[in-house]
């Protein structure tokens, strides 16, 4: 009797083992993160940066980056943004796909600060960012 209790407790954790582990794996699969894309670019009124709550977004010369890896997907600044620059990564459109490589290639040299603030402005914008015309002002 005893064996045949062991035997449920057994067949009840291991599907449980299994299915975390179907989880952790479909996070790591499924990881994308928050892009900022040509709107931003000469705007850089930083409201996304109020309420990014791990301070992952960094100020270029043109445009703010959001840090790919310190990027916790919570989407917290994506509706403040007054110019719809900022996307989830898989719906950024076709136009600006460049920018999600710009947002990762923009931490090339910085690697990964742990927090924008104590870095400050850094002229790290890839060039196609540094030789696009300057944007109009927007109201
Ligand atoms: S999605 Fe959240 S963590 Fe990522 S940049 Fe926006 S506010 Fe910061
Ligand atoms: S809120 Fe939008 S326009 Fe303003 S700095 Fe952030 S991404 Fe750029």
């Amino acid at each position: 009797m005893a064996g045949a209790g062991q035997g449920i407790l057994t067949v009840r954790r291991e599907p449980l083992m299994n299915v975390l582990g179907r989880m952790r794996k479909r996070e790591q699969e499924t990881a994308v993160t928050y892009v900022i894309a040509e709107p931003c670019v000469d705007v850089l009124d930083k409201a996304c940066i109020e309420e990014c709550p791990v301070d992952c977004i960094y100020e270029g010369d043109r445009m703010l980056y959001i840090h790919p890896d310190e990027c916790v997907d919570c989407g917290a600044c994506e509706p403040v943004c007054p110019v719809e620059a900022i996307y989830y990564e898989d719906d950024v459109p076709d136009q600006w796909k460049d920018y999600t490589k710009a947002n990762a290639d923009f931490f090339d040299e910085l690697g990964s600060p742990g927090g924008a603030a104590k870095v400050g402005k850094v002229a790290n914008d890839p060039q196609f960012v540094k030789a696009l015309p300057q944007q109009a002002a927007h109201e």
